[in-house]
C-alpha cells in the first residue's frame, strides 16, 4: 500500500505544529513533530551542564542519548529522553535556544535522521521541522513552506507560552525568535530553506480557520485526499 508523506517546514512560530496536528487528525495521518526531537537533545545538553559555548561537547555524548517517540490515544506525540517523558520540559524558552544550538551540529543531525525517516516508512505522515522537504523526506508527496511576519509569529508564540503559564515578555519572545531564525537559516548543515518544489504559504493576514482551509485545499488538490 502506498504511504503518503507531507513535509511542512518554516521558521519558528509559523503555526507548523498547530496545522500539521489538525491536518493529521483530519486525514488520519501520524503527526511527527521533529522539533521536539531536537529539543530533547537540547534538554540533554542543558541537564548535563554543557554550556551553549561548548555545545559541540554534546556530539561526544550521543551514545548516552536514547530518544523514543510514542503517541497516546488522542494522537498526541510524547518524547522520552532516556526513559523519561520530557514532552513538557522541552517547551521551556531556554530549551529552544539549546535545541537550535545542538541542531547545528552535523553529528546530531545524522544521529536523528533515521529516527525521523523510519516514521515515513511505517505510516502516512505529516512531519514538520526545518529540513523535512530538503533533507529528511526529499521525496515527500507534498511539501509546504509555512511562514508569517516576525510580529505575527512572535505574538502567537507569546500567547502560547502565556497559556502554558510560562513566564516571559513579548520582547523576549520576539528577540529569541529572531536569533533562532537567524541561526537556523545560516547554519552549514541542513539550514532552514524552502525546497524548490514546496508550496509557499504566508499566514500573516489569515485567521486560524482561513489558514487551515487553505492548507487542507492544498492537500486535496495535490494528493486527492
Ligand atoms: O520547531 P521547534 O521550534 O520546536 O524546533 C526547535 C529547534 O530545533 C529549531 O529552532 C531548530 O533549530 C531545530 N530543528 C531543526 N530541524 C528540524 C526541526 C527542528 O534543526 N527538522
Amino acid at each position: 500500500m502506498k504511504l503518503f508523506s507531507i513535509a511542512i517546514d518554516g521558521p519558528a512560530g509559523a503555526g507548523k505544529s498547530t496545522f500539521a496536528k489538525r491536518l493529521a487528525k483530519d486525514l488520519g495521518f501520524v503527526y511527527v513533530d521533529t522539533g521536539a526531537i531536537y529539543r530533547s537533545v537540547g534538554l540533554f545538553a542543558f541537564k548535563n551542564g554543557i554550556a551553549i559555548e561548548d555545545i559541540e561537547k554534546v556530539a561526544e555524548c550521543l551514545g548516552d542519548v536514547k530518544i523514543e517517540v510514542s503517541y497516546d490515544d488522542g494522537g498526541t506525540q510524547h518524547v522520552m529522553l532516556n526513559g523519561s517523558d520530557v514532552s513538557k520540559e522541552i517547551r521551556l524558552p531556554e530549551i529552544s535556544t539549546y535545541a537550535s544550538a545542538v541542531s547545528a551540529l552535523p553529528q546530531v543531525r545524522e544521529f536523528l535522521l533515521n529516527l525521523q525517516r523510519d516514521f515515513a516508512k511505517r505510516y502516512n505522515v505529516i512531519m514538520d521541522g526545518r529540513d523535512i522537504g530538503t533533507v529528511v523526506l526529499p521525496d515527500a508527496d507534498l511539501k509546504i513552506f509555512l511562514s508569517a511576519s516576525i510580529e505575527a509569529r512572535a505574538k502567537r508564540r507569546y500567547n502560547e507560552l502565556l497559556e502554558k503559564n510560562i513566564k516571559t515578555t513579548f520582547e523576549e519572545v520576539e528577540s529569541d525568535m529572531v536569533a533562532r531564525d537567524e541561526h537556523d537559516s545560516h547554519r552549514a548543515v541542513a539550514p532552514l530553506r524552502q525546497a524548490k518544489d514546496a508550496v509557499f504559504v504566508d499566514t500573516t493576514d489569515l485567521s486560524l480557520e482561513e489558514s487551515f482551509n487553505l492548507l487542507r485545499k492544498i492537500v486535496k488538490d495535490k494528493l486527492g485526499i
